[in-house]
């Protein structure tokens, strides 16, 4: 190890970022965004930024947890070497695993940290399969009318897919989805419940899409998350590809979906498993032939820019959801990528290429 990749400090604090508006899904609703901005510094000046996202309905973290995780866990990251982040990560994820929005974020400092130190973008620390990725736009759980000028607008922009949330009731919900798919009827539509269906709902939905002729390219996390059975016999008997997403925090989770054939897709996030696990639950579901869809919870720039560099250069994202820097009412976060439509443009700058406005960018000297 060479001294100047050693870490010398790693602070914490909040980043809090008002939405344009409140944002609801089937399992709550967010009124603004509590995330954390994570500053690994090391002792050859660069610095790495990371962003921690707690979603408290997923899986119990928040602002003030996921903050105290960072600071118990900051002590044993000091004189490490920040090359050696995948090691870090698994030994943060031996002291807290549950806490994973937490370690997350000091996961993707350390990234942007080593990929700085080599003067690389950080996509080439995943893969060389690419440095752009198309995400969709999602339409948040809202009544039909809505639904509909949200679609019309999302379609106009010349994003390509959309991502409707859904309740976990037959008729409103197709009601959704019918408003939004003659809206925009180029547009490929996705579903997700967020656990908000039984089984019986959720291929009674798919059986009433079939017939009125709507085409749906794949339906996410229909069922809670610990029911594997439900979730396979959605898989089974739904007609449209099923993705698991709040029932995947770890590789193993998703080899035990493969064993019962329980969904054709994963959402991969950085906010459950961090950079270094969310690259095994990829290589994983390569091995099973299970696709690949990235997403987010409610993420700034930086911790998007962050995931955008993942998927693009890991490649094989069929589905990519990372939508929601368009959901903040200010941006606190420069650099990063260029975006034009749907598309995200990652291009060569060291790291994610993000930082904190009026903050220094922390590269290489
Ligand atoms: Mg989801």
């Amino acid at each position: 190890m060479t001294d100047a990749m050693r870490i010398r400090s790693v602070e914490v604090e909040p980043l809090d970022v008002p939405l344009i508006e409140p944002f609801t899904i089937a399992i709550g609703k967010l009124e603004r965004v509590a995330n954390l901005l994570v500053t690994v510094v090391l002792e050859n000046g660069v610095v790495g930024y990371g962003e921690s996202a707690p979603f408290p309905v997923l899986n119990g973290e928040d602002q003030a947890t996921a903050s105290a995780a960072i600071r118990s866990l900051a002590p044993s990251l000091i004189g490490e070497d920040a090359e050696e982040w995948r090691g870090l990560a698994a030994g943060l994820e031996r002291r807290l695993w549950a806490q994973s929005a937490a370690r997350a974020g000091l996961e993707i400092a350390l990234a942007d940290a080593a990929a700085k130190c080599t003067r690389r973008p950080l996509w080439r620390l995943f893969g060389v399969a690419g440095d752009a990725i198309e995400t969709d736009i999602s339409i948040p759980l809202v009544e039909p009318e809505r639904t509909r000028v949200l679609a019309a607008a999302i379609s106009a922009r010349g994003v390509r897919t959309i991502k409707l949330k859904v309740a976990g009731e037959v008729e409103p919900d197709i009601a959704r989805i019918v408003a939004a798919h003659q809206a925009a009827p180029r547009c490929r539509l996705t579903l997700d419940a967020n656990q908000g269906y039984d089984a019986d709902g959720a291929i009674e939905l798919c059986d009433w899409l079939r017939i009125a002729g709507l085409p749906v390219a794949l339906f996410e996390q229909p069922v809670p998350r610990h029911d594997d059975a439900a979730l396979a016999r959605v898989a089974a008997g739904a007609g449209i590809p099923v993705a698991a997403d709040e029932a995947v925090f770890r590789a193993h989770d998703l080899d035990r979906l493969a064993a019962l054939r329980a969904c054709q897709v994963v959402n991969v996030k950085l906010m459950k498993s961090g950079p270094a696990e969310a690259q095994r639950i990829a290589a994983r579901a390569r091995h099973h032939g299970i696709g690949l869809m990235i997403g987010q919870m409610i993420e700034t720039r930086l911790a998007t820019a962050a995931a955008a560099h993942f998927a693009a250069g890991l490649g094989g994202f069929t589905f990519v959801d990372l939508d929601t820097p368009l959901l903040l009412a200010e941006d606190p976060i420069a650099g990063g990528y260029v975006m034009d439509r749907g598309g995200y443009f990652l291009g060569d700058a060291p790291g994610h290429g993000c930082w904190p406005k009026g903050r220094t960018q922390g590269l290489l000297a």
